[in-house]
Formats: C-alpha cells, sequence, structure tokens
C-alpha cells in the first residue's frame, strides 16, 4: 500500500516538474521557423556553395590550382585586345569539402562560398555546376521560399 501512494507521489511530482517547464517556455520568444516559408540566415562565416562574380574573374587559374580535391576547372580564350577571358568555369559540387580554400587564395575575390545550404538533389547531374550561369543555383533554392 505504501509503495502505491509513493507511486502516485512519484507521478505527480515529474508532472509537475514537466508543467513548469512547459509554463516557463510559453512566454519565451519563439525561436523555431516555419520552414521552408521562413529560411535561417545564415552566419558571416558560413560556408555554403562556390560561386563566381564572373566580371572579377582575371583567370589566374589559382582557385583551380589549390583546390584540395580537384572540383574546379576553367578554360579560357584570347580577346581580340589579347586578354585573357573565361571560356568556361565548371564546379563539381559532389567533390566539393567546402574548405574555403579557393575564397581566400582569389586575388579578387571573384570566387566565394555562397550561403545557400539546400543542396540536395535527386539527380547527380544537377551537381556539375556551369559557374557562368546565373541560374545556376535556382533549382537549389526551395521553391517554396519567396
Ligand atoms: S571550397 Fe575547397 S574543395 Fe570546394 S572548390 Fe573551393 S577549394 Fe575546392
Ligand atoms: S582565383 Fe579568382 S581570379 Fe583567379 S581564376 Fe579563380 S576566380 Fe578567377
Amino acid at each position: 500500500m505504501k509503495k502505491y501512494f509513493q507511486n502516485i507521489a512519484i507521478g505527480a511530482l515529474s508532472l509537475i516538474k514537466g508543467l513548469v517547464v512547459t509554463f516557463k517556455n510559453i512566454f519565451c520568444p519563439k525561436i523555431t521557423l516555419q520552414y521552408p516559408s521562413e529560411r535561417q540566415s545564415m552566419a558571416e562565416r558560413f560556408r555554403g556553395l562556390v560561386d563566381l562574380r564572373v566580371n572579377k574573374c582575371i583567370v589566374c587559374s589559382q582557385c583551380v590550382r589549390i583546390c584540395p580535391t580537384a572540383c574546379l576547372s576553367l578554360s579560357a580564350k584570347l580577346t581580340e585586345e589579347k586578354k585573357k577571358a573565361l571560356e568556361s568555369f565548371k564546379y563539381n559540387m559532389e567533390l566539393c569539402c567546402f574548405c574555403g580554400l579557393c575564397e581566400q587564395v582569389c586575388p579578387v575575390s571573384a570566387v566565394y562560398l555562397n550561403k545557400i545550404y539546400e543542396v540536395a538533389s535527386f539527380n547527380r547531374q544537377d551537381l556539375y555546376i556551369d559557374l557562368l550561369n546565373p541560374e545556376k543555383y535556382v533549382k537549389f533554392v526551395n521553391p517554396a521560399v519567396k
């Protein structure tokens, strides 16, 4: 009989403890987001996908050379003014380890890691990115997000 009332007391105590936590949190500011209509803004140092400011690139290839996983490749052509210009710039996201070395070494801040974090795809080909295409990451940003 004593055990029976002990169990009731323990049960009541744990219920009260749980309710205290609940009531404390009822009045706290909400920290959850209604994803995907709301998105987390990423920290300044967050490293997302490799991206390119095409007009800044001087085609020095330092980013390609330093990449530890060889996921960047570019080709260049000579313009009529005998200057180098980008012909193609490919990024294989499948191999990228998001180390940020390409961003660090670029002398003109042309290559950088953006804030996109929704990088899942059902199609492997989606992970081979043409960095010269301005629409390249549209498919990775959740369409439910405006
Ligand atoms: S973040 Fe690192 S692995 Fe990815 S492309 Fe840049 S250097 Fe290569
Ligand atoms: S390091 Fe910068 S400037 Fe040089 S090729 Fe790469 S993106 Fe272009």
